[in-house]
């Protein structure tokens, strides 16, 4: 049975008559910057997050590169952040001009540990940026809690964590939260794009400026200030708006193969933690296991595909080899990457296809289902 990673040719053939209708209507209105179609996203998916605002842009790190900047976060300052995360997160605060710290993770949840931030901070933090990695929740109350006795700015990096929910609350449970909608992503786009979600409206204003060259939003050829080109395209905001009605069902049947794999492979992997109150949302499925690569390669050779999020943490990036960290900075960190293997997850799996992954890796240990 061949099984890819991820499937998203499965959905598009499944709301294709959906998708294929918000395409016509954008191609022949010709509407292909900014307009009332890329508001209507705008607004569905603010209600989505249950905030006020959210403002589209080209991606989701110009999503986390532009709500940084909008808390006026720049050179000279630190930003708190985490190495195992993929290296948008970083390269956001590098390319504000900032300087990211990184903290190691809590070992059971390979989340933020927010126990480590008093010991990273410096007169020159500015913010903290939790990444709700693989779909879960960080542990905001923590985090804000530290931010509110320093001073800080919150930024969460909710690439991977739409529809996540921590005690019923969804991100922005900061001020401002950041979204990928890359294709892979739990809602993805048919190309790049990301939006910046806040419950501060003076945040959106600043972005939805900045992002269209300055200009303030209904005046046409007036720069009040300076901005950048961090557009979404109208396309994908009505092929994002046509998807998102599916997304709640499509996290449900995350949570159902994630409650699958994990009945069926618990002591034989270290299966996800998903700690109480929190609804996560498996963007990905991360396993873990002394022996992640023998395991792909047994995977491999009966069709399955599987991934790893992510091998090397950002910390020891050659890109980030200025920041001086070796090996043994990060000890929660590097023991994790080294055992991780990521299984199959999308919503247009099937129960017979996480059996067979699940049978393959009992059969890799040996044992029977
Ligand atoms: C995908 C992702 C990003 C970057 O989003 P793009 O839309 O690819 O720019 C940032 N952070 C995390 C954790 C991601 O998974």
């Amino acid at each position: 049975m061949k099984i890819p990673f991820v499937d998203l040719k499965a959905q598009y053939r499944a709301i294709q008559t959906e998708i294929d209708a918000a395409l016509r209507d954008i191609l022949e209105n010709t509407a292909f910057i900014e307009g009332p179609r890329l508001e209507a996203f705008e607004k569905d998916f603010a209600a989505f997050c249950r905030a006020p605002h959210c403002a589209g842009v080209g991606s989701g790190t110009d999503a986390l590169y532009l709500a940084l900047k909008a808390l006026g976060v720049g050179p000279g300052d630190e930003v708190i952040t985490v190495s195992h995360t993929y290296i948008a997160t970083a390269e956001a605060i590098s390319f504000a001009g900032a300087t990211p710290v990184f903290v190691d993770i809590e070992p059971d949840t390979m989340l933020m540990d927010a126990r480590l931030l008093d010991a990273a901070m410096t007169p020159r933090t500015k913010a903290l940026l939790p990444v709700h990695l693989y779909g879960q929740l960080a542990d905001m109350d923590a985090v804000l809690a530290v931010a509110q006795k320093h001073g800080l700015h919150v930024l969460e990096d909710c690439a991977q964590a739409h529809a996540a929910e921590l005690g019923g609350r969804r991100s922005p449970i900061a001020r401002v939260a950041a979204f990928s909608f890359y294709p892979g992503k739990n809602l993805g786009a048919y190309g790049d794009a990301g939006g910046v979600v806040t419950h501060d409206p003076a945040i959106h204003k600043d972005i939805t400026e900045v992002r269209n060259h300055g200009r303030e939003r209904h005046a046409k050829y007036e720069h009040a200030r300076l901005g950048f080109g961090f557009r979404m395209d109208t396309l994908q905001a009505a092929i994002l708006r046509a998807k998102l009605p599916h997304l709640e069902a499509w996290t449900e049947k995350r949570r159902a193969h994630a409650r699958h794999y994990t009945e069926r492979l618990k002591g034989v992997l270290e299966t996800p933690v998903e700690r109480p109150g929190r609804r996560h949302v498996y963007h990905v499925y991360p396993a873990r296991t002394e022996r992640p690569a023998a395991l792909r390669t047994h995977l491999e050779a009966a069709g399955i595909s599987t991934n790893c999020h992510y091998p090397i943490p950002v910390h020891l990036q050659p890109a980030y080899a200025a920041l001086g960290l070796k090996r043994g900075a990060l000890p929660v960190t590097e023991a994790c990457v080294a055992r991780l293997l990521s299984l199959p997850m999308y919503p247009d799996l099937t129960a017979d296809q996480v059996d067979f992954v699940c049978d393959t890796i009992l059969a890799f240990f040996g044992r029977k289902g």
